[in-house]
């Protein structure tokens, strides 16, 4: 092995087969910039530590391929890299294979391939080895295979280093046993963290993670292809119908950012009957249809991909030709993220943002998806301790209120934390004390309500928007940029045609979505309930209908106002009844129902009632009667296990109603308000086919998302 004063006695010499590597990597004309050259300097002569804050685009991956090519040919073990998305993985191997660099991937898609990729490694044929932070998680790969690489590694690469803070908006739990990983790492052992997205606060907490004498290297974030600007129109429906009137204005092609899996879907839905080539693309979307899409923009088959947030770091598309948010993101810090995907090989792209008044509420929403609150936190832990043995996901879910994957990620931290810990089978106690961490989780959600203040302030502001942005990022280079609406004094239209909002108003009022039906029983319920598995056919609802979705940008508003936990019980509105039958008139079933039967609210009795009656009454339908809701009400549950535990004994179908559903000879519309866990549906669905209703067609108002 080269020792340091091999490198430091000819600089020159150094320099000049960083820049060989480069053009081998980035083309001829290619040239290190000086920050670049300092960053892989530091690596490769000092062994230092660094953190590398700079724009997407600045080139942070030829820092580390030319570091790698010069650690290897001194004799150093592979670069290993911790990368938060495959995409992202995708583009860097084919890069780096082209610059002759063996690269190979080990995440949760390739298991079948990791013997293989190991002994490669070991052999000395990977220079570089890609690895997922979901990796750093698992029981095997982080007792069994992070430490040999760890031990071996010739340089260690933190990618989107900013998740390893939770000062940034992008946290993740998985990158906490990071920590672990750089303490344990052998002494020099270079590490390179890199963030395009990082303001002071978050720098200064990763730079001291890494080690309290690391590298900074941050520059300035301005992108000049980038012309921002604010469209404030009050509705939804002005907002879609904008998108209408104004996509085949903006340059190329481009992303449609939405707050909500549902808005994707509806503006995508209208943008497509205008006959624009779009498509919906959410982390709800299958893996081998995203991966469609991702290319179908690439290649400019697409104008727009309408996305939520799940259209991340890893998609790379340098002639992007615009950006619109529908909603504004909860931080500037996450917006400026996300445009600079826009322009970066372009000298001009269009970033507007269409802010909607029930950003707020959505933002809230999320919100309430954080940290559980500390008597949460320890009933998984006693139930834990109780079991004795491992438990698996499946199995805490019923015995914790929480939803799946809010459960998952208190465990995560959880297991960091030292309390928990993952093995075969699932979850173990540590059996080591754990303290609730109040004044971590105070902290955060005092941080976060800045940042929405801050993103509000974005949207008022009368100053250059690119300089507030910059600014919000601790930028001190931050100047105006004079391409802004607010610098040039050109603004965007503002308005649209009555015909469009009338349009748009009615794609996104029209009612009706799908509420598939339950076919599987949660697990966990065999014991008390004796059920599980899949449910029996005879047993089985038809896929049924609501008015609309909680976070729709159409009904939903009014379905939140009207559901709200506290709103006063009352018939129900007029004008929801009338769209109510016109979501019976579009639904497509195979038999009309016979008969109408309410499920009886204790909360909302005159709503759910009154929707039953008038349904009946409007479709000359008998009204036969409601379940009966027993006991006490249940409190709110999140989870599958026990939503269906506490609605199990909660309803009873009087013996009258029952044999009118025996004598109606016919399909049973089935009534409630909403669907939330879908239990309640499925439990009397089953009692009214177990009564001999041939089939029963649930209709609700809501559903959550
Ligand atoms: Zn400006």
């Amino acid at each position: 092995m080269t020792t340091h004063e091999d490198t430091t006695a000819a600089p020159d010499a150094l320099r000049d087969e960083a820049e060989g590597c480069l053009r081998a990597l980035a083309g001829e004309r290619a040239r290190l910039r000086e920050d670049q050259w300092t960053a892989i300097r530091a690596l490769v002569v000092e062994r230092r530590r660094a953190l590398v804050v700079q724009r997407t685009g600045w080139g942070k991956s030829a820092v580390y391929f030319v570091a790698t090519r010069l650690l290897r040919s001194r004799g150093a073990g592979p670069t290993v890299i911790v990368s938060p998305l495959l995409a992202l993985m995708r583009n860097q191997i084919e890069a780096a294979e082209r610059a002759g660099i063996r690269a190979a991937t080990v995440n949760s898609a390739n298991t079948d391939d990791w013997e293989a990729v190991f002994a490669d490694v070991s052999a000395g044929a990977v220079d570089v080895l890609l690895v997922s932070p979901e990796r750093l998680n698992n029981p095997d790969f982080r007792d069994l295979v992070l430490p040999k690489l760890a031990a071996g590694a010739g340089l260690v690469v933190v990618d989107e280093a900013h998740c390893i803070s939770d000062w940034g908006h992008d946290f993740r739990p998985d990158y906490r046993r990071l920590r672990t990983l750089l303490a344990d790492l052998p002494p020099g052992v270079p590490v390179l963290a890199t963030t395009a997205t990082a303001n002071a606060r978050v720098t200064a907490d990763v730079a001291e993670q890494l080690d309290g004498d690391a590298l900074v290297l941050r520059g300035p974030l301005e992108r000049d292809s980038l012309h921002l600007s604010v469209v404030a129109l009050p509705e939804a429906e002005e907002r879609v119908a904008w998108l209408g009137e104004n996509l085949d204005a903006l340059p190329g092609s481009g992303i449609v950012y939405t707050l909500t899996v549902a808005a994707a879907h509806e503006i995508a839905g209208y943008l497509a009957d205008r006959g624009f080539a779009v498509a919906a693309y959410s982390g709800q979307t299958e893996p081998a249809e995203r991966l469609a899409a991702e290319r179908d923009l690439r290649d400019n088959r697409l104008k727009a991909l309408v996305a939520t947030s799940a259209l991340g770091m890893g998609f790379d598309k340098p002639d992007l030709g615009f950006i619109v948010h529908v909603g504004a993101p909860q931080s500037p810090v996450a917006y400026y993220q996300q445009i600079g995907r826009a322009g970066r090989g372009v000298d001009r792209a269009e970033v507007v943002l269409l802010p909607g008044r029930e950003d707020r509420e959505i933002w809230a929403y999320f919100a309430s998806l954080a940290f559980p609150p500390e008597p949460v936190v320890r009933a998984t832990l006693e139930a834990l301790d109780a079991a004795g043995r491992p438990l698996s996901t499946g199995a805490l879910e019923p015995r914790v209120d929480l939803s799946r994957s809010r459960l998952e990620m208190m465990l995560k931290v959880l297991d960091v934390d030292g309390a928990v810990r993952r093995v075969k089978g699932g979850w173990e106690s540590t059996g080591r004390p754990w303290e609730y961490d109040r004044a971590r989780y105070e902290r955060v959600r005092a941080e976060r309500e800045r940042e929405q203040r801050a993103m509000l302030e974005y949207i008022a502001t009368d100053g250059c928007r690119e300089e507030f942005l910059r600014r919000r990022l601790d930028d001190d280079a931050a100047t105006p940029c004079g391409r802004c609406d607010n610098c040039t004094g050109r603004r965007r239209t503002a308005s649209v045609s009555a015909a469009g909002a009338a349009a748009a108003r009615d794609r996104l009022h029209r009612p009706g979505v799908d509420v598939a039906p339950r076919r599987m029983w949660p697990t966990g319920v065999k014991d008390d309930l004796g059920v599980a598995g899949r449910l029996a056919p005879g047993d089985l609802a038809e896929t049924g209908r609501a008015l609309g979705r909680l976070t729709d940008i159409g009904w939903g508003n009014r379905l939140r106002d009207l559901l709200a936990p506290g709103a006063p019980d009352a018939d129900v509105p007029a004008g929801m009844v009338n769209a109510v039958v016109k979501v019976l008139a579009a639904w497509d079933w195979e038999r009309r129902p016979a008969a109408v039967v309410g499920i009886g609210s204790r909360t909302r009795p005159r709503l759910v009632g009154s929707l039953a009656r008038r349904i009946a009454e409007i479709g000359r339908l008998p009204f036969l009667g409601e379940f009966v809701p027993l006991g006490e009400p249940a409190p709110r549950r999140h989870n599958s296990a026990q939503r269906l535990r506490s609605v199990w004994n909660a309803l009873s179908l009087p013996d009258e109603v029952a044999a009118a559903v025996r004598d109606a000879d016919g399909p049973i519309l089935l009534v409630d308000d909403q669907a939330d866990t879908g239990w309640t549906l499925t439990v009397a669905s089953r009692e009214l086919r177990r009564a001999g209703a041939p089939a029963v067609l649930p209709l609700v108002l809501a559903v959550p998302n």
